[in-house]
């Protein structure tokens, strides 16, 4: 990692400002200096490095696209694409934190909470004083989130919260959770509950063979009173949580590139160094075949993502061409892993390279978030018009 190299083969350095260039220059630097030296050893022990926490807050890891008057960048999407794409080419797992903060527990806050719930939590969400997470998917309803069991009901002074959420990423460690629930009427409202409130616990998920350094765990809510100032006032139904996820997704196509990247760099100088047959493993075509296909997934993940990028800073970005562009990401960064492991021989399967690492990462991060397929199914729906997954 330490002389990583940055694929460009069409000059896509020239599409970004001066300012994007410094933002992913700083951050990876930051992930040279923090991240690199430390996620192999955090992973093999499944351990969270929560002492990154404060420090991605100190960088302006979190909420990048939040307005500054709530302690966030005020960046736009180019800047927030090119943050996560540096953070995952550390570790997915980190990329993952940075995500849930930024985008699905800053975002939802910032765009349906009141004034007084923007002010209480982003700048604290911010600077990462308060870590945060989002419980949406539950034991029983992964991709039907719609079928939610967990229920909020009106008891006069407050609200009684009850239900379990699965797959939370950060729960173990949140002080916050923006957690989506059923009505009296069934309609799905999100509400902030904090940790210490009664009834509330968050026990860790364990074995995990992938994003070993992001902490997971559930969401259990027994009679929990939540106050009436903590529903986010401004969204009703579905497309709360799932505007939430657009934005992630956006962020999780641009590390997956992150991820590809590191892959492709490492893969490629390991086979100019590696000899066998006397001669540099880099001289047999059927490696020179992995690299020219790895390099030319790269370069069109990274005109689809800048393309989108500029979508969404025109606020004209749909959760469709969201939904190809992170499906299409993940995957091609989940081949090149699988290639670049092969092309380091038995040295890939080891932590001496971040391949396998990332490898195994990129296993979750094609299931969550709407998994591989329900992504190809909403493209389906596009195209024709019929929704195949009800
Ligand atoms: P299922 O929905 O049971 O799917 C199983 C398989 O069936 C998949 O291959 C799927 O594609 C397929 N399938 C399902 N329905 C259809 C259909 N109609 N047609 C065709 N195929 C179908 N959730 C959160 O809310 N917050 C988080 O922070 C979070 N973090 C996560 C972290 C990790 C490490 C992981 C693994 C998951 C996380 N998730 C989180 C949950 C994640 O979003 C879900 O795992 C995902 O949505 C899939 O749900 P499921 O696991 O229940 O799989």
């Amino acid at each position: 990692n330490d002389v990583f190299e940055s694929p460009d083969f069409y000059q896509i350095d020239d599409l970004l400002t001066e300012e994007h260039k410094l933002i992913r220059s700083s951050i990876r630097s930051f992930v040279k200096k923090e991240i690199s030296p430390i996620i192999e050893d955090y992973a093999q022990r499944a351990a969270f490095p929560q002492h990154l926490v404060k420090k991605f807050g100190e960088i302006g890891a979190f909420g990048p696209t939040i307005p500054a008057e709530y302690g966030g960048g005020g960046l736009d999407y180019i800047a927030y694409g090119l943050i996560m794409q540096e953070i995952e080419r550390g570790d997915s797992g980190m990329r993952s934190t940075a995500s849930v903060q930024g985008s699905l527990v800053m975002y939802p806050i910032y765009a349906f909470g009141s004034e007084e719930q923007r002010k209480k939590y982003l700048p604290k969400l911010a600077s990462g004083e308060w870590l945060g997470c989002f419980g949406l998917t539950e034991p029983d309803f992964g991709s039907n989130p719609a079928g939610m069991l967990t229920t909020i009901k009106d008891a006069g002074d407050y609200y009684l919260l009850n239900g379990s959420k699965m797959w939370i990423s950060n729960s173990p460690m949140a002080d916050v959770a923006v957690v989506w629930a059923k009505n009296e009427d069934g309609r799905i409202r999100g509400v902030i509950v904090e940790r210490g409130m009664e009834g509330f616990s968050t026990p860790e998920i364990h074995n995990k063979w992938s994003l070993r350094a992001s902490c997971t765990g559930e969401l259990v809510f027994d009679n929990v009173k939540i106050p009436k100032a903590n529903l986010l006032p401004n969204i009703d139904g579905l497309k709360g949580p799932l505007k939430c996820l657009d934005s992630a997704r956006y962020g999780i196509a641009w590390g997956a590139l992150g991820a590809a990247m590191d892959c492709y760099d490492s893969a490629r100088r390991y086979a100019m160094e590696r000899i066998q047959f006397d001669k540099p493993i880099a001289s047999f075509q059927l490696i020179q075949k992995k690299l020219a296909e790895m390099l030319t997934e790269i370069t069109k993940a990274q005109l689809v993502c800048w393309r989108l990028g500029m979508l969404k800073n025109e606020g004209k970005a749909t959760t469709t061409q969201i939904s190809l562009a992170k499906r299409n990401n993940v995957e091609m960064a989940l081949h090149i892993a699988r290639e670049a492991r092969q092309i380091h021989g038995g040295m890939g399967i080891t932590g001496e390279y971040s391949i396998m690492r990332h490898m195994m990462n990129l296993e979750s991060v094609i299931t969550y978030e709407g998994t591989h397929d329900i992504h190809l199914l909403i493209l389906g729906n596009e195209i024709t018009g019929i929704p195949a997954f009800k």
